[in-house]
């Protein structure tokens, strides 16, 4: 585990440390629903609930919360337990919410005992009416004046089956006056007739979340029950659930925080699985979803994710992060990391007409400018090679110091080229670029005659490799006013010619290319036949700290 800074959760938890309210106990849980792959917001949450309990050498559960019986795939239980432990993460207990089913219907018949619960016959229409507004209290429901063994009966009734969904709930008798209208007695029990893929057909009752939740987390002795701002109107019900059960000493405590959200993201498993029922995207795991899935495959580094949780912090509001502060996370990490390789993208092609035809060198460029110990390797250099589009222009702008009739350049790791002529089609478009080196100027000789301004790189044209490439732009953008819409070109295929060492690219191998960005082979579409590599992140930065 690494360093973790300090946040306003972190001074709770020193507090009651130093209180003793749970001894010297710090445990959390991450309780996905496993409805969805996770996304970015969930790295978020992982990240805090993690790295809390690590912090204080407590613990953290992976807790599924299943109490709603809709079906479950295990390709989302799968992809969520490979996303935290890639993300860096170890659970001390993997565990099901729908295993406590048992437990939660005890803790209803004992709140019913109690006559703190009954059943309703109320109509979702007339709940609602009965509910009241947030500026007009609510009305009790007649049956608020059920007799404790009139409520039993009918919950047992419930539970056999007697009714339809939606005929009769269990409801928490708390205040039909309460300012906050999740204590006007609300549902903690619903009917449904589904089928559930832990419990099968046992149950056609189901606790509500705000019921169930709670006591999932006292039963495990979590002591630190993290979640996000809108549940915060839920913590006295939150409270009053485990204080009227009774069953624990020191009930958990929910604390809330703001989730994330992100420029140019959507982050909500019900749009992302709607892009891909629609097949807007490739699957979950298309390099423009921001699912941990998409992230990985797009060549995003946990580590780069995990800084990224760490450096937005916990806030008590909420705001919206700007996505260039993730890519600049992610460039921070690949620095220093990936080796840098030459590419060219629009390849012009250059003849150096004074070279030997037959000749063939090997040329030595660093792999890493800012790591020396990542070490050089050797390109060939020839007499015919390609430069990028971008580096030549026939009829140069101001103050453009690459290659154009007449100018003279160094080649990265090899020599100074002049260009003398440009050769073209029928069509008007160039054939080739007809050009001279000086033997003297080889990199590394100590040659310091003259300078020049501009630098570019290069492959030897006998040798390269023809790599696909796939750069990706967002794939939500604004509209004229201001909307979130899918952006019809995010992602925009391309092809290039590579340095001969790229023929041997790994799947999932990242580099950088020379002067355009970060690259990764993609790990679905990479064969041995054919390199396909997704855009990571370009290389410059537009986030501003
Ligand atoms: P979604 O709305 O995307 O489906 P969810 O909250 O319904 O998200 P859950 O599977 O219930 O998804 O989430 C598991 C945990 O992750 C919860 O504790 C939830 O609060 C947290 N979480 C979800 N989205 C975010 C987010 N954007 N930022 C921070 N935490 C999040
Ligand atoms: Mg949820
Ligand atoms: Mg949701």
């Amino acid at each position: 585990s690494e360093p973790v800074s300090t946040n306003f959760i972190h001074a709770i938890i020193d507090k009651d440390l130093e209180n003793k309210k749970y001894g010297d106990k710090v445990y959390t849980r991450f309780p996905p629903e496993p409805n969805g792959y996770l996304h970015i917001g969930h790295a978020k949450s992982i990240c805090l609930n993690f790295s809390t309990a690590a912090k204080y050498g407590g613990k953290c559960n992976l807790r599924y919360d299943d109490t709603n019986p809709v079906k479950e795939d295990v390709e989302y239980v799968d992809s969520i337990e490979e996303d935290v432990r890639w993300l860096g993460w170890q659970w001390d207990k993997r565990l099901w919410a729908s295993d406590y089913f048992d437990q939660m219907y005890e803790a209803a018949v004992e709140l019913i005992k109690k006559g703190k619960a009954y059943v309703c016959n109320l109509n979702a229409e007339e709940m609602k009416e009965y509910r009241g507004t947030l500026t007009c209290a609510g009305k009790e429901s007649p049956c608020r004046q059920q007799s404790v063994e009139e409520n039993l009966k009918l919950f047992e009734e419930m539970k056999a089956g007697k009714y339809a969904d939606g005929e009769r709930v269990l409801r928490a008798k708390i205040d039909m006056c309460s300012p906050n209208i999740n204590m006007r007695d609300p549902i903690i029990y619903r009917i449904a007739h589904t089928e559930h893929h832990n419990t099968g057909n046992k149950w056609c009752i189901y606790p509500m979340y705000d019921f169930a939740h709670p006591i999932e987390d006292a039963i495990e002795g979590i002591t630190h029950s993290i979640c996000t701002l809108e549940f915060e109107d839920h913590r006295p019900l939150y409270d009053w659930v485990l204080k009227e059960v009774g069953w624990w000493e020191s009930p958990p405590q929910q604390i809330e925080f703001a989730r994330l959200n992100i420029t140019n993201t959507v982050m909500s498993k019900r749009h992302l699985k709607a892009l891909v029922d629609d097949g807007v995207v490739d699957g979950w795991d298309d390099p423009r979803m921001p699912t941990i899935a998409g992230l990985r495959r797009r060549g995003y580094t946990p580590e780069a994710i995990r800084d990224f949780c760490e450096r937005i912090g916990v806030a008590k509001s909420n705001s919206t992060v700007e996505v260039s502060l993730l890519e600049h996370c992610v460039r921070e990490d690949l620095k220093a990391k990936v080796p840098s390789r030459n590419v060219i993208e629009n390849p012009i092609k250059v003849v150096i007409t004074n070279y030997p035809e037959e000749q063939t060198e090997m040329v030595e460029l660093e792999n890493n400018k800012e790591v020396p110990e990542m070490g050089t390797r050797k390109i060939p250099f020839s007499r015919e090679l390609y430069v990028d589009g971008a580096d030549f222009m026939e009829v140069p702008v101001k103050k453009y110091f690459r290659l154009f009739p007449g100018n003279e350049v160094r080649f990265k790791g090899a020599y100074f080229i002049t260009c003398n002529d440009v050769v073209k089609n029928d069509d008007g478009s160039i054939k080739e670029l007809l050009c001279t080196y000086d033997p003297e100027t080889r990199s590394g000789s100590g040659f310091e005659g003259r300078k020049v301004k501009g630098t570019i790189h290069f492959v030897d044209a006998k040798t390269a490799v023809k790599i696909k490439i796939r750069n990706y732009n967002y794939l939500m953008v604004e509209d004229e006013n201001g909307e979130y819409v899918l952006n019809p070109n995010s992602v925009e295929e391309t092809w290039g010619y590579a340095e001969p060492s790229l023929a041997e690219a790994a799947p999932g191998e990242r580099f950088q290319f020379f002067r355009h960005g970060y690259y990764i082979a993609d790990s679905k579409l990479t064969t041995a036949d054919e390199k396909v590599f997704n855009r990571i992140v370009d290389l410059k930065s537009s986030w501003k700290p």
